[in-house]
């Protein structure tokens, strides 16, 4: 994958990311990407809105904090800085790991120089020559090894805290490939599997499927029901659609009402087989509006599925899949299509 554009060049990244920092510690603020990104989008004021109104409410005494900044995105989602996070978690990562190298080092060599410290005072201090000079020079050493202790004691505190704070950016980095709504990977995370699935399966022979699913007619239930009864729907549908997710399966939310699912050492048949089975099984469903009582009615769903191999690379795959979906829909819906092979 290309990696992303960077908005800065290098002293101000540096900068940017001494000041993101600064923004989380200053108001003890959690490492989640949520928080990194709204940090990264006041202080570089890549979201003007939010950095006004944070300068507003810092003014006016009050802090900031995670509820008051998820009211605010609420109210102003700007735009998607999903991409720019990464970045910038990847980043923060490459300087942890880079300090914790350094940290490690040098804890070595003052251990190294302590042993040989300490066999040089206690050898000094055997020779029994009640010399000025020598109690002189022991104490000196002694004062040396004390300082050089509590320099590797503040360096074995810095790798612990480096340690739990690589640690922090690791789920970070697990939270931002999770599909909040719905629970399922999102589509970076479909995006880094399908590309590593590719390559596996290149070398290894084995077949790769693709679907795309999309929700029929999904506009009606938002219009009808609401767009919260919409969410619900959709979680329900998600859910029942991850039932076919094994070590062989991966299911993902690609974005709105549509589905991606991944299948490895199954045939085209089968793959059709398979999502067709989970087709069946949300139509079979008759769904409530619990809020109302209302019936949802029947939730369908229509798919294309494509042998990714048959192809030329994976987008085609993906596009060759997209259009047999949208074959399914042109059939009159509830319906999965094989999508035809590569030219
Ligand atoms: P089709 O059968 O052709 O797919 O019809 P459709 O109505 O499903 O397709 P269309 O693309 O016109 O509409 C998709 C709708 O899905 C529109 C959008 O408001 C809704 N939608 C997308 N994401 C969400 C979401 O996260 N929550 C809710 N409630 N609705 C969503
Ligand atoms: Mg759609
Ligand atoms: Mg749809």
């Amino acid at each position: 994958m290309e990696a992303p554009a960077l908005p800065f060049d290098g002293q101000e990244r540096l900068e940017a990311l001494a000041e993101i920092s600064q923004f989380v510690v200053e108001h003890d603020l959690p490492v989640t990407p949520f928080v990194l990104e709204a940090a990264h989008d006041i202080v570089t004021g890549a979201n003007p809105a939010l950095a006004a109104l944070t300068a507003a409410r810092l003014a006016d005494g009050d802090g900031v904090t995670t509820e008051w900044l998820e009211q605010v995105r609420n109210a102003y989602a700007a735009r998607d800085g999903s991409a720019e996070l990464l970045a910038l978690i990847m980043r923060l990562e490459a300087t942890i790991d880079a300090f914790s190298v350094t940290a490690s080092a040098a804890q070595t060599a003052t251990d190294d120089y302590n042993s040989a410290l300490e066999a040089h005072v206690d050898g000094l201090a055997a020779i029994d020559s009640g010399g000025d000079v020598i109690a002189q020079i022991t104490t000196l050493a002694r004062d040396m090894l004390d300082r050089t202790r509590e320099v590797a004691r503040a360096l074995a505190r810095s790798e612990r805290e480096s340690n739990a704070l690589q640690q922090q950016l690791a789920d970070a980095r697990a939270e931002a490939e999770i599909d909040h709504l719905t629970g399922l990977p999102n589509r970076r995370a479909f995006e880094t599997r399908y590309n590593e699935e590719y390559a596996a399966t290149r070398e290894s022979g084995e077949a790769l499927c693709v679907a795309f699913c999309d929700i029929d007619e999904f506009k009606r239930i938002n219009d009808k029901h609401g767009h919260e009864a919409g969410d619900r729907v959709l979680r329900t549908v998600a859910q029942s659609l991850a039932t076919i997710s094994d070590d062989k399966c991966h299911v993902a939310r690609h974005g709105g009402e549509e589905f991606v699912v991944l299948l490895r050492d199954r045939s085209l048949e089968e793959a059709c087989a398979i999502v067709d089975e989970a087709r069946e099984a949300i139509a079979a469903r008759r769904l409530i509006n619990r809020m109302t009582d209302v019936p949802f009615g029947r939730i369908t769903l229509s798919a294309g599925v494509a042998d990714v191999h048959a192809y030329h690379d994976p987008r085609e795959a993906l596009r060759a899949a997209d259009d047999a979906l949208l074959r399914a829909k042109e059939a009159g819906r509830n319906v999965v299509l094989k999508a035809d092979g590569a030219d």
